[in-house]
């Protein structure tokens, strides 16, 4: 199986899926990019599957079900036009002969789900939408903090070698937060390092994995002594209680610079 972002707009990825003769694609907010690969490698679109309804999401969808008949599948409550089959955590769907798990992750939206295969090609695979970035999280537009925190817990849940899939390039800007939050974390210092490289060549920093994220994501680690002493430190008012450390977090975050 082939696994590439294609890069659209500032800083999306439309994650896209192949085996060589069928595909799929993760979020698509602009047909484009899709169309332009499907046409150079000679790829049938079989499905798109969406995480939740932001238009730079959902902005190509239309377009690629009318050109090449995909399926749509997406999120069960949230406002996404038809025709589009409704997924909710503990539903299955099989996409390119793989069985892909939903998970519903509230929080960035109030509908948000996640979609994850325990083995492509011998890793598990999570397409995470909005919800989990590498070294951060998405913002809370729709849920609360207690939603969000259990989101992912769900997602650090799954096994350390899960390739996450994010639909964001933010790691730098992310990380320049968690340094500010953990300066004594050498694991995010050498991560660090090898994003900057990486993003100097052009090149995405992701897929990240479940595994490098419980390492340097603040917003995994929040209940860590190290990481809610530096909430508490930042907003002395913060009551010691996991959900309260992990909204003084999303909040210091907001208004880091
Ligand atoms: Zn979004």
């Amino acid at each position: 199986m082939n696994l590439i972002p294609l890069p659209a707009f500032q800083d999306n990825y439309l994650w896209f899926l192949h085996d060589g003769h069928r595909a799929l694609v993760v979020d698509p907010g602009d047909a484009q990019p899709v169309m332009a690969m499907l046409q150079r490698e000679s790829l049938q679109l079989e499905a798109i599957l969406v995480t939740h309804h932001h238009m730079d999401h959902i902005g190509g969808v239309d377009e690629l079900r009318d050109a090449t008949g995909a399926q749509v599948f997406g999120p069960a409550n949230e406002r996404i036009p038809e025709p589009l089959i409704r997924l909710t955590e503990g539903d299955n769907t099989v996409v390119l002969g793989h069985t892909f798990h939903v998970i519903d992750v509230p929080g960035h939206t109030s509908g948000h789900i996640a979609y994850y295969c325990a083995d492509v090609d011998g890793h598990p695979l999570l397409f995470c939408g909005d919800t989990l970035f590498s070294g951060g999280c998405g913002r809370l537009f729709e849920g609360t903090p207690a939603q969000m925190l259990a989101s992912l817990d769900k997602l650090a849940a799954l096994p350390g070698d899960t390739q996450v899939c994010c639909t964001h390039e933010y790691t730098l800007s992310n990380l320049k937060f968690a340094r500010a939050v953990e300066p004594g974390n050498t694991e995010l210092i050498h991560y660090q390092q090898r994003c900057e490289e990486l993003r100097a060549g052009k090149l995405p920093t992701l897929p990240s994995t479940i595994e490098q994220e419980r390492q340097i994501n603040p917003f995994l680690r929040s209940r860590l002594e190290g990481v809610a002493q530096a909430a508490r430190a930042h907003d002395g008012a913060t009551p010691p209680d996991d959900v309260a450390v992990f909204a003084t977090l999303r909040q210091w975050k907001n208004e880091f610079k």
